[in-house]
């Protein structure tokens, strides 16, 4: 039969094939096991714990929420053609006032993430700003950025501290609904703390770059260009030289009102 005529060369083939594969797998094993021996302490490559969530891996503003038992607050209180303006780093002097009118000039509300060395050295601000019918937010004690690598006992004064500091200028009932970290430096613990003492954490989905001092037009194209319904745009009163954030807000103002936004506070 030809398939018998044909045998005897296939099945030599075979146990070649065979052979070949069982050599190449034990020298393969061999290889591997020597070179793990004699590299006592070397790095391995697989087998990796987790790494734990790197503090301030400052992810730029409005991208991707860390994972935690709450991911920062990214949106207004209500849905529809709302915005909320924030500003951090404050209050100043010289330009806390100077927002609160134009402000006012708009009917806007906004939310004032304050840091405690700031509200120490201004606590007047801090009524000013309440009497405009605005927002409180701690944004922690001194304004640590790399708070997330700290430990737990330091994390909590840092981010109650401002809060006290806020009390001590306005009064023990003054609310306090929003918690901001330093940078947008969020970890599981920061917003665990936060929540844990009853601050919503804040975040935000359009980040103005005001504190580059891109200048006034850059400023502006930028937040017409990014603003959605919804949006929490983050801007700064304080930490710096604001010039540009007023000229810009003056000019942003009137614009989103003809668009058709309306200002509201952040969710809680
Ligand atoms: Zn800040």
């Amino acid at each position: 039969m030809r398939y018998q005529v044909l045998r005897p060369p296939y099945c030599y083939r075979w146990a070649v094939l065979i052979s070949v594969v069982l050599v190449t797998v034990s020298l393969i094993l061999s290889l591997s096991w020597s070179g793990a021996e004699g590299t006592p302490g070397a790095p391995q490559p697989a087998p990796q714990p987790a790494p734990e969530q790197p503090a301030g891996t400052a992810a730029p503003a409005g991208t991707a929420a860390p994972p935690g038992p709450r991911a920062p607050v990214r949106t207004t209180a209500r849905s529809g053609r709302f915005v909320a303006l924030t500003f951090d780093d404050g209050p100043d002097p010289g330009y806390t006032p100077q927002i609160l009118d134009l402000l006012a000039q708009h009917g806007a509300v906004a939310t004032f993430c304050m840091v405690g060395t700031q509200v120490r050295r201004h606590p007047e601000l801090v009524r000013q700003v309440l009497g405009h019918g605005m927002r409180l937010c701690d944004h922690t004690a001194d304004h640590d950025e790399q708070l997330a690598r700290r430990d737990e006992a330091r994390m909590s004064a840092d981010i109650t501290g401002a809060r006290t500091d806020l009390r001590l200028a306005a009064g023990s009932d003054v609310p306090v609904p929003y918690f901001r970290a330093p940078g947008g430096n969020w970890s599981d613990t920061i917003t665990a703390l936060a929540v844990r003492a009853g601050m919503t954490p804040l975040g935000w989905s359009v980040d103005s770059r005001d504190w580059t001092l891109p200048g006034v037009p850059a400023i502006v194209a930028g937040v017409r260009q990014a603003v959605r319904p919804g949006a929490v745009i983050l801007f700064h009163d304080g930490g710096g030289r604001r010039a540009q954030t007023v000229a810009a807000l003056a000019e942003l103002l009137p614009w989103l009102t003809a668009q058709g936004y309306q200002f509201d506070f952040p969710a809680t």
